[in-house]
């Protein structure tokens, strides 16, 4: 198939040093990880995990932080692609190479620990035809000198070693985000290089889902797209509601597909109150005189962070 391709490096192990063996999808392989194992701790203790949006939903709930937060705290940005498509992965102890949630007795948010760390030592590679949605899921096997689980007489299918680590849910409410990626990097020419103002909208949506939850109330929102109360209500109350909303609302965004309504008037609207705000800035720069030095560093600070008119 010559227009199919196989993405690894949108899989968890996109920087190991070890190739992955692919496997069919019924394979069995030999492995268990189980505390008192020798190397216990060692895959924690040097990380590369890339997070998808649904881990990040799940990390930020658990420890009662806003997505913002967790970001600052717990990951880096990265580049996935030339066209500067963003990830994100965990960002290490200070000072070393050590998961920040490993402790002694293991991982200290196993219930709700990423795709990557659940499919360990599996990768989970993708297949898409070009200019499609559709993925197929197949896999490849990692295998590092340090991970004693190999050595363990345990043989486990593909499938049920998926069921034993909790990773369908994750699949399922990660795929959203992973065509969007896999569509990005294969799409070429024929979608051309994405705006910054569409690479920002992609890390917030993606990624801050607070921040994209605010947007989504903002009156800029409301002006521009056309959303039933129904739905609105539904998206602010969900998370996972509006994380899907998000991958729907970059797939407009980012491949101009209509999947959300826009307001016929949207443009006008905008700019009305465009116009408003400007207004209403000159009736205070008169009333209060010259501003330059409050005004300058504020636009400046504007201009490095704002995400979009
Ligand atoms: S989240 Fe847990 S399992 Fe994953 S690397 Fe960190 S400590 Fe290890
Ligand atoms: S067996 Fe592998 S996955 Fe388990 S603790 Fe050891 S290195 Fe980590």
């Amino acid at each position: 198939m010559a227009d199919v391709q196989i993405d690894i490096n949108d899989s968890p192990f996109q920087r190991m040093p070890v190739e992955p063996t692919l496997l069919p999808g019924d394979a069995t392989f030999q492995f268990q990880c189980r505390k008192g194992i020798s190397c216990w701790n060692a895959c924690c203790s040097n990380i590369d995990i890339s997070l998808t949006p649904y881990d990040i939903l799940r990390l930020k709930k658990r420890l009662g932080m806003s997505s913002g937060d967790f970001l600052v705290q717990y990951t880096l940005p990265y580049e996935m692609d030339k066209d500067s498509i963003a990830g994100v992965k965990f960002k290490p102890v200070d000072n070393g190479t050590a998961c920040q949630f490993m402790t002694p007795e293991g991982c200290s948010v196993y219930e709700d620990r990423p795709t990557a760390c659940r499919y360990y030592p599996v990768a989970l590679l993708s297949m898409r035809k070009q200019d499609e949605y559709t993925d197929t899921a197949s896999y490849a096997m990692v295998k590092e000198a340090h991970c004693k689980g190999h050595e363990e007489p345990r043989p486990i299918s593909i499938e049920d070693y998926r069921k034993e680590q909790g990773v369908d849910v994750y699949d399922e409410l990660g795929r959203g985000w992973r065509q969007l990626v896999l569509k990005k990097k294969s799409s070429g020419p024929t979608v051309g290089t994405p705006s910054k103002r569409s690479l920002q909208l992609f890390f917030m949506a993606c990624y801050d889902l607070d921040r994209f939850k605010e947007f989504v109330t903002s009156d800029g929102f409301n002006d521009a797209y056309e959303l039933a109360d129904e739905e609105l209500q539904k998206i602010q109350g969900d998370e996972v509601e509006l994380m899907q909303f998000a991958f729907r609302f970059l797939r407009q965004v980012m491949f101009d597909e209509q999947t959300i309504p826009m307001r016929a008037d949207a443009l006008e609207r905008r700019l009305a109150r465009k116009q408003e705000r400007e207004t209403q800035m000159a009736e205070i720069v008169q009333k209060l005189g010259p501003l330059d030095d409050i005004v300058k560093p504020a636009a400046e600070v504007e201009d490095k962070y704002r995400c979009a008119d």
